[in-house]
């Protein structure tokens, strides 16, 4: 290896309230970093404005902390450290796509919702395979609605793939199972694909340890990486936790937020050890501070199968 430090990152978006699943992720993914002695980076996805709330961000880094897990950068000098925030990096996702468009690579797409509605579902997410009605439209130049447009990656026909850290190959035909995506909403707001593939590059992520309901969203981004010629992070998608009624935690499951426990008097150690214990970490269920798990934490040990 080059020696370098590994750098890792947690990257919630303030949608809700901090859960069970997010405490894991997190616990994970800075565990990884700190079994390396690397450098962890807390990055809040704060990019749309529908749906982030300032006061989830507050709970975020409160939840964070009380549960010991710490972070070692953030956009000011000196600590402690705010964490990064996406909302006050709008700027670099700008110039990212200028690079994109200056190389010819987007498009602008006029299709309204009820257009793409029509399209076949992707394989895996809930959007749908663009059809690339506005691709042909540019070619032709002509009859552009007069509504703003959202943009699109032209994006090239053949596979992409990837060695997982967990869950090993995969591969994936992006023009087929998703077609060209959105890089910035008809609003004016930059892509979770875009923005998170910019900032793991200017953060210099080496290891990106994250959920697997993300795994099908790599390809696009590991596309964006070649396009832009940036430097791609070590994957990792670990299993989501599951609630005993077999559906992943969620941010609707108000009981199981980290406040939700914190009130009912429930201590950050014993979190952290039923976590551990989930993970395939501890054999038996025990209070631990997540710094007590560090010494000898490997990323095999950790479960490939769905969590309950
Ligand atoms: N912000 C995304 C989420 O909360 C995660 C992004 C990532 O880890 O790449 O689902």
């Amino acid at each position: 290896s080059s020696g370098k430090k590994m750098r890792g990152r947690f990257a919630p978006s303030p949608t809700g309230e901090m859960h069970l699943g997010n405490a894991w992720t997190a616990l994970l993914a800075w565990l990884q970093v700190r079994a390396a002695g690397g450098v962890m980076v807390l990055r809040i996805e704060d990019l749309d404005p529908d749906r982030s709330r300032q006061v989830y961000i507050n709970g975020l880094i409160a939840d964070m902390k009380w549960l010991g897990l710490d972070w070692d950068e953030g956009p000011d000098a000196g600590g402690p450290f705010a964490p990064y925030c996406q909302n006050e990096r709008r700027d670099l996702y700008q110039i990212a796509l200028e690079r994109l468009a200056a190389a010819g690579l987007v498009y602008p797409c006029y299709c309204t919702r009820a257009e793409l509605a029509v399209s076949a579902p992707h394989a895996e997410d809930n959007e749908r395979v663009y059809s690339g009605t506005c691709r042909r439209r540019e070619k032709k130049k002509n009859g552009l609605p007069g509504r703003s447009p959202a943009l699109r990656l032209a994006v090239p026909d053949g596979a992409v793939d990837f060695y997982d850290e967990i869950q090993g190959y995969y591969c994936q035909h992006v023009s087929q199972s998703v077609g060209d995506f959105v890089v910035r909403r008809s609003d004016g707001v930059h892509a979770y694909q875009l923005a998170v593939v910019v900032d793991d590059a200017a953060m210099e992520i080496t290891h990106v340890l994250r959920g697997d309901d993300l795994l099908s969203s790599t390809p696009r981004q590991i596309l964006l990486y070649q396009v832009l010629n940036l430097k791609q992070p070590v994957f990792a998608h670990v299993p989501l936790l599951y609630g005993g009624d077999g559906h992943r935690l969620s941010k609707r499951q108000k009981d199981l937020s980290i406040a939700a426990l914190r009130y009912c008097g429930i201590k950050p150690e014993r979190i952290i050890g039923f976590l551990a214990w989930k993970a395939g970490l501890i054999a038996q269920k025990q209070s631990l501070t997540a710094y007590e798990l560090v010494d000898g934490f490997n990323i095999c040990q950790v479960r490939t199968k769905p969590v309950v």
